[in-house]
């Protein structure tokens, strides 16, 4: 955020200062309606004196977001684990880091206990069965795999009963993500999504959409494609390990009220956090 440090290396909180600083916003993937609304609120705390050029500036942006955040993301229900068992299906377009993020989910739950359950669903691409599997056995989880051009919701369905009868506690379901192939993806994970239901009642419990940071603006899209397909419960952010500083998801949080669940930080076991909004916006502006 190059373009936001010569901002807040300004002597004068002036038009051009500000000016300066929605570009800045703007570049930084927070999108025009965030960067206006921040704007108009630095305006008023310049009125009113409560805020200052450089430093003064920098903390007061920061915590006008972490307000905007706070008030547009709801709580996340903390409903992991509660059904037995807990049903996640994973969902997102294809390199986003879905068969990753799941990975290494499974890892932090087998460390927190009980059993958990890999689904490797995703029946289009043999090698991200081979992924999953790979991952399953790196988190010390059971996997269970489809066929290379089998029915996914099949695999989705005999998982749930399966790991339902050996009384398990979480089931973990990567899925698809190619969207423009023959098959549309969207029926694809709707229909699993009904047939989850019919193999546990409640069941998928969660569906979370993986967002790449680095898409940029393009990620509101993929969010408005499977919130309205899906009813999406939560995201999660990856690749904030690199170059972005995810600014995307601030306008993910206010136009669609969902929770961000967990962000990816790498591509080890260990590189996943749960979301905290404070940590997230100051990091914005490292
Ligand atoms: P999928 O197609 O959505 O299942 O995506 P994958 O899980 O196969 O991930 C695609 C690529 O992104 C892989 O090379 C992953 O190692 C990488 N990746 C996933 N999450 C992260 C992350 O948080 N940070 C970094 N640096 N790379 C990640």
């Amino acid at each position: 955020m190059g373009s936001l440090e010569a901002v807040f290396s300004r002597k004068r909180l002036d038009i051009d200062t500000l000016e300066e600083l929605e570009e800045a916003l703007i570049l930084a993937d927070l999108g025009a309606r965030t960067a206006d609304k921040v704007l108009r609120e630095v305006n008023a705390r310049v009125k009113d004196k409560t805020i200052e050029a450089g430093d003064g500036l920098r903390d007061g942006v920061i915590d006008i977001l972490r307000g905007i955040m706070a008030g547009a993301m709801p709580s996340a229900a903390e409903t992991i684990g509660q059904p037995q068992p807990w049903v996640l299906m994973m969902v997102g377009v294809n390199g986003v880091g879905k068969t990753t993020t799941l990975g290494k989910l499974a890892h932090h739950f087998h460390q927190q206990g009980g059993k958990s359950l890999l689904v490797a669903a995703d029946t289009f691409r043999a090698a991200a069965i081979e992924q999953a599997a790979i991952w399953g056995e790196r988190a010390g989880v059971d996997v269970i795999k489809g066929q290379p051009g089998g029915d996914a919701a099949a695999v989705a369905f005999d998982a749930v009963q399966a790991a339902s009868a050996r009384h398990m506690d979480r089931v973990l379901i990567d899925t698809a993500g190619r969207l423009h192939t023959k098959a549309p993806l969207m029926e694809e994970l709707k229909k699993m999504q009904r047939v989850l239901g019919r193999a546990l009642p409640d069941a998928p419990h969660d569906i979370w959409l993986v967002l790449d940071a680095t898409t940029g603006q393009n990620g509101i899209a993929q969010v408005r494609q499977f919130h309205e397909s899906l009813g999406l419960t939560g995201l999660v952010l990856t690749k904030l390990d690199g170059t972005s500083k995810g600014g995307i998801v601030i306008n993910v949080a206010q136009e669609f009220q969902l929770p961000i669940r967990y962000i990816g930080v790498g591509e080890g076991v260990d590189d996943l956090r749960p979301f905290d909004v404070a940590e997230f916006t100051a990091a914005l502006f490292d």
